[in-house]
């Protein structure tokens, strides 16, 4: 979607510090960190939000939960604990209408969130 702010990160028109990228999804740093480690794994696929994940996103979004994992563990957060979180519509604080998953951890984490 040409006016994306992560359709354009991902298609390399917005720079962003990368962590991770294949053809399927990317990873980078959040712009606003909230946690010491804050990351955002973004799909390629533009899905607005968890309410348009179709049946066949199930593969890609079972792989994104994956590579979250994966990071956790070479981040060093893995042990402590970490946070995956996806927020939904304006409510929950989504600000970015392409759907994309906070990786967030490196400090205790209150629950429930705020
Ligand atoms: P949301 O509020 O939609 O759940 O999350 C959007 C996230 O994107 C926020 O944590 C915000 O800090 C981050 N963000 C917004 N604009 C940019 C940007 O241009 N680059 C990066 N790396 N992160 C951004
Ligand atoms: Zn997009």
């Amino acid at each position: 979607m040409s006016s994306c702010l992560f359709c354009k990160i991902i298609n390399g028109e917005i720079p962003a510090k990368i962590i991770y990228r294949d053809d399927d999804l990317i990873v980078i740093e959040d712009i606003n960190p909230v946690a010491p480690v804050h990351f955002l794994l973004i799909p390629c696929k533009h899905i607005e939000n968890s309410l348009d994940i179709a049946e066949e996103d199930a593969a890609l979004m079972g792989r994104i939960l994956r590579v979250a994992a994966k990071i956790a563990k070479e981040k060093n957060i893995a042990e402590d604990g970490f946070r995956i979180v996806t927020n939904t519509n304006e409510a929950a604080g989504q600000s970015v209408f392409h759907i994309h998953f906070h990786l967030l951890g490196g400090r205790d984490l209150q629950w429930p969130p705020g």
